[in-house]
């Protein structure tokens, strides 16, 4: 395949990723602030941190891929986002709204991890190794940042059958 379409790709795809990380940077603190759970609001604190990271990440990977830095409207992020201010709006503060802030949270990561695997798939084609392992560092974030979000919620499952017996 020609080298220009899979650049074209990349682009296209980072300058995605930026506006979804970008997005994430002013979402995350209402979750956290939204939590009940000392656990769950410390994760999502943290991963604001990490994710505030991942945009100067990104904008290193435009410098390397000799293009202007600019995001594009990820609607998909949009779409999350809205579905994650659900659940604050749908439900008071408490266990129900941790479970629903954790759900939507966990929704955001494995849409990430699957935009950031196709950028990491495009930049291997184009041997752009500093790129690969630029995406490759945040990839690595998020699934951590998924698997600390599933152990929020069983902290929350052990509290509430705790509370039943
Ligand atoms: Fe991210
Ligand atoms: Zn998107
Ligand atoms: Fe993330």
């Amino acid at each position: 395949m020609q080298q220009n379409v899979l650049h074209t790709c990349l682009v296209e795809n980072i300058r995605d990723i930026y506006d979804a990380e970008k997005q994430l940077t002013k979402a995350i603190p209402k979750l956290a602030k939204a939590a009940s759970s000392d656990e769950l609001a410390e994760a999502l604190q943290e991963h604001l941190k990490e994710t505030e990271n991942q945009v100067t990440r990104i904008e290193q990977v435009f410098k390397l891929l000799e293009v202007p830095a600019r995001g594009k409207t990820c609607k998909g992020m949009k779409g999350l986002i809205e579905e994650g201010a659900e659940a604050l709006s749908d439900h008071d503060e408490g266990v129900l709204r941790d479970l629903a802030i954790i759900a939507a949270a966990q929704r955001v990561e494995h849409y990430e991890i699957s935009a950031y695997g196709t950028a990491r798939a495009l930049a291997e084609q184009l041997e752009q190794a500093e790129v690969v392992r630029l995406l490759q560092q945040t990839l690595k974030e998020e699934a951590t940042a998924d698997n600390k979000l599933t152990e929020c919620a069983m902290s929350l499952y052990d509290t509430q059958s705790a509370v039943q017996q």
